[in-house]
């Protein structure tokens, strides 16, 4: 009945976030990930209910996790969740910096917990062995590995299908996700002793939104370099103050397109369930990291919410690898203005649309004046995007004068 229940009440109901945490508790190996959705073999399942129980994609209760984890309530009114203090930080080593996608912060942290021995294994999602263009989690082991494993992976990923190995190593772990990865996560640890043994740390990326493959083939497609010349493909790569897209060609030739160029492609190719998503900062890790858009040539923002995750920053912060200064939740209000009114203020206008929505287990925010105007009009061109039509619209969109547009509105958010 279990994976029916999934099958029915969450991947048919267009709530399934993609975060794999089904897979990676399922037993019996049930579940699988392919061709971007979860699909259910019903001879291995043995109707143990796991999957379902762990799921976040219906049902992720807010204030529940906010008391233990925090020991408050949720703080409903706060576009950040629950959370101690706010920094800018970078790493102290260039190389670490320059190999990142903003600062460095994650990777410099997962590597101090490995170096101190805090952890013998870190979460992190890696290019799959001859396919740069495909990517996998696994468990970062040493210095390099968590090296090579730098820079946001703008694609859905089942990056919890991993839990299956975390409980078959016996081995202390960080964790690295996404917010609803983080959820997932969190839900999984609640019902499993081991799982809540072996994990030490939680540390979850900001997210705004993610993107279906379509998207990186859209970009491939316009650079111009073929599929199988693809020799390395990054998000973030970083060139002189900006950082963004880039395919190297296995021939030399090389395509960069800058990050705010493309943040456009969010709007064409986020799935559904990513505009049901209440969760811009990872509310329910110890620490979340995301851009410090205002510092130039790359800066985290990491947000600290629980006393381990303090403990974790300012162990780096002691030991001189990680480079900080005081931030606030202005600056991430004024930099990012756009995307946390549409994720954390805006959510009422979606809940309402929609003919399937999450149960957070909190009342969500009601949006008003301009700022529901901007909300209307975000759901109104996601919408348009879906259809047929919009995608198809989608496809003949000229790269450079939408990549100009979409540069130009950051930057005046940022400035
Ligand atoms: C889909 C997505 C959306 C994001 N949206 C925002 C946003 O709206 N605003 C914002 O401020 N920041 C956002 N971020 C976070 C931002 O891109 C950086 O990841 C963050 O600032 C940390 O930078 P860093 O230099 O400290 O991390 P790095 O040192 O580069 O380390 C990043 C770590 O994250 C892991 N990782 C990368 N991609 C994924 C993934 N898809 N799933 C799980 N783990 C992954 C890597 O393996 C690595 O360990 C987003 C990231 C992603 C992947
Ligand atoms: S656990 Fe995650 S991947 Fe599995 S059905 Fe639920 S939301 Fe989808
Ligand atoms: S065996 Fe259990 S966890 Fe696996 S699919 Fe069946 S009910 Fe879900
Ligand atoms: S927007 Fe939400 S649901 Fe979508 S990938 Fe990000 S955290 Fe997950």
């Amino acid at each position: 009945m279990a994976a029916i229940e999934l099958e029915r009440k969450v991947i048919g109901r267009e709530l399934c976030t993609g975060c794999g945490t089904c897979i990676g508790v399922c037993p019996t190996g049930a579940l699988s990930w392919e061709k971007g959705a979860v699909r259910v073999d019903h001879e291995r399942c043995i109707q143990c209910g796991k999957c379902y129980r762990a799921c976040p994609g219906e049902s992720f209760p807010m204030d529940l996790y906010a008391k233990e984890l925090f020991s408050e309530p949720y703080a409903a009114g706060d576009i950040l969740g629950n959370y101690r203090r706010i920094l800018n930080v970078w790493a102290a080593d260039g190389n670490v910096k320059d190999g990142s996608a903003s600062g460095g912060a994650v990777t410099q942290l997962c590597i101090d917990l490995l170096e101190t021995g805090a952890v013998d294994g870190v979460v992190a999602v890696r290019a799959k062995a001859g396919n740069p263009c495909g990517f996998e989690s696994f468990i970062a082991g040493n210095r390099q590995e968590i090296l090579e494993a730098a820079q946001s992976k703008y694609v859905i990923l089942p990056v919890n299908e991993i839990l299956v190995k975390i409980r078959e190593a016996d081995k202390k772990i960080a964790f690295v996700g996404l917010p609803c990865q983080v959820q997932g996560l969190r839900k999984a640890m609640t019902q499993d002793s081991v799982l809540r043994d072996r994990i030490q740390v939680v540390i979850s990326l900001f997210c705004g939104f993610n993107m279906e493959e379509a998207a990186t083939r859209y970009l491939i497609k316009k650079s111009g370099i073929a599929g199988e010349n693809i020799k390395r493909l990054s998000y973030r790569q970083k060139r002189a103050d900006e950082t963004g897209f880039f395919l190297a060609g296995k021939d030399g030739k090389s395509f960069f397109l800058p990050k705010h160029g493309y943040t456009f492609l969010n709007l064409i190719y986020a799935p559904k369930r990513c505009w049901k998503c209440f969760d811009y900062s990872g509310e329910f890790a110890d620490l979340s990291v995301g851009d410090a858009w205002e510092e130039p040539g790359g800066c985290s923002r990491v947000i600290v919410r629980t006393k381990i995750g303090g403990q974790v920053l300012e162990s780096s912060l002691q030991r001189g690898t990680l480079i900080g200064k005081e931030s606030s939740a202005e600056q991430i209000q004024k930099t990012q203005k756009m995307v946390t009114v549409y994720k954390k203020k805006t959510i009422d206008i979606r809940a309402a649309r929609m003919s399937t929505f999450p149960d957070y287990g909190v009342k969500l925010p009601q949006s008003r004046g301009k700022e529901r105007r901007f909300g209307c009009m975000l759901y109104l061109i996601l919408c348009f995007f879906h259809t047929a039509f919009g995608r198809m619209a989608a496809r003949l969109l000229p790269l450079k004068s939408m990549a100009r547009i979409s540069a130009r509105l950051k930057r005046k958010e940022i400035h």
